[in-house]
């Protein structure tokens, strides 16, 4: 038998005769190779063995490949989330049922499963900053979890939840956004009603403080002058005690509507405790300020409120302050001033308009 190291060769069984041409001398070798008919027979049913099995599992693994391609087609078709596929330049390639009914209901171009016109994943955005950070994040990180972005609908824009992650090697984006419009309106609402006072619309005192930093803030930008009044409706508790608390609540709606109806649009108005009201009015300087708040004192003191047994007026005194950021940290401060210029209003007899000024002398009244 011969063994032969090339690896490139079979080992094979080899029947060798010495050749003589005479007995002494040896001159040649013969032989023959044993066995190659059915090694080579072997060989052949070995490679059609893995020839089959290999068959088998290509077709194994095709059937998967369709279970899977049909359940992910069901995924997309039957989510009620938006699904969609774009390439690596930002091209929408494909969406889903739910996507296109949200981007162009009843306008679906069912050959490409893409609405007509929206083609490019960033006209989708309503807000051009939200796609930025949608774009950043993804070709940062690979994926984008839970973004809240509008999403620009033929019935404006709509709140969405978005996600999405980047299939290499072609870069591809697969996306799904969820429409968020009712969890938007509720927080809204809750935000809303958190800032607003029930008995009269008006913002709290709560929502006016936030008014209130937002205004300081703008005027500390551009220099504008802001000037603050603080009212509060005179000998209340008389109003509740002679006709009772459901007729002086109906008085407090009157006054806030009066105070609402009488100012800018710019201007703000907030009920800041029981029967006290604010009025913020930015651009408006000291001088200004005390003409609204003469304005709104004769608006408040004409109004007339009509009750089951009889008319009811009401007056109210007025404190005015300007926003000055030498005395004021804050609003609060700018409002405590207001309110020593309304009760120096009250001392001097109701029904009256005071500006807050240099402190009185000591001893003095007002
Ligand atoms: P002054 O001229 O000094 O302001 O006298 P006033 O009676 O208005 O002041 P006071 O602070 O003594 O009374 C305020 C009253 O406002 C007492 C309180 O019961 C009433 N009040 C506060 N909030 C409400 C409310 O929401 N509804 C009603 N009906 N009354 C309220
Ligand atoms: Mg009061
Ligand atoms: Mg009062």
């Amino acid at each position: 038998m011969a063994s032969l190291q090339d690896e490139s060769l079979e080992e094979m069984r080899v029947r060798l005769e010495r050749v003589r041409d005479d007995p002494a001398r040896v001159a040649a070798l013969a032989g023959e190779f044993l066995d190659l008919a059915g090694r080579m027979a072997a060989k052949a049913e070995k490679l059609a063995r893995i020839g089959d099995r290999t068959q088998a599992r290509m077709v194994e693994l095709n059937r998967r490949l369709r279970q899977q391609e049909e359940q992910y087609r069901g995924i997309f078709e039957n989510s009620t989330e938006g699904i969609f596929l774009a390439d690596a330049a930002g091209a929408l390639l494909a969406a889903n049922p739910a996507l296109l009914e949200l981007l162009a209901p009843g306008d679906a171009g069912p050959a490409s499963g893409l609405p007509r016109e929206a083609v490019a994943v960033a006209s989708l955005f309503f807000d051009a900053a939200d796609y930025q950070a949608f774009a950043r994040t993804l070709a940062e990180t690979g994926r984008v979890q839970r973004l809240e972005v509008r999403v620009k609908t033929p019935r404006g824009p709509v709140w969405c939840l978005v996600g999405a992650s980047r299939i290499e090697p072609d870069g591809h984006v697969v996306g799904m956004t969820q429409d968020i419009t009712a969890r938007k309106a509720l927080e809204e609402e809750l935000v809303h009603r958190a800032a607003s006072d029930v008995l009269t619309g008006l913002a709290n005192r709560r929502g006016f403080f936030e008014n209130a930093a937002r205004a300081l803030g703008a005027a500390a930008r551009s220099g504008a002058p802001l000037g603050l009044i603080m009212l509060d409706v005179d000998h209340f508790k008389a109003v509740n005690d002679t006709f009772g608390h459901e007729v002086g609540d109906a008085v407090l709606r009157a006054v806030a509507g009066r105070l609402r109806d009488s100012v800018r649009v710019s201007d703000s108005v907030g009920r800041v405790g029981g029967e006290e009201f604010a009025v913020l009015c930015p651009g408006t300087d000291r001088g200004g300020a005390a003409e609204l708040a003469e304005r709104l004192r004769r608006a408040v003191e004409a109004l007339v409120v009509e009750t089951a047994g009889r008319p009811i007026r009401v007056t109210a005194s007025f404190g005015v302050a300007l926003w000055d950021a030498a005395l004021d940290q804050d609003a609060a401060d700018c409002l405590a001033r207001a309110d020593r210029a309304l009760y120096a209003a009250k001392r001097s007899g109701r029904n009256r308009v005071c500006l807050d000024g240099p402190a009185p002398p000591p001893g003095t009244d007002a």
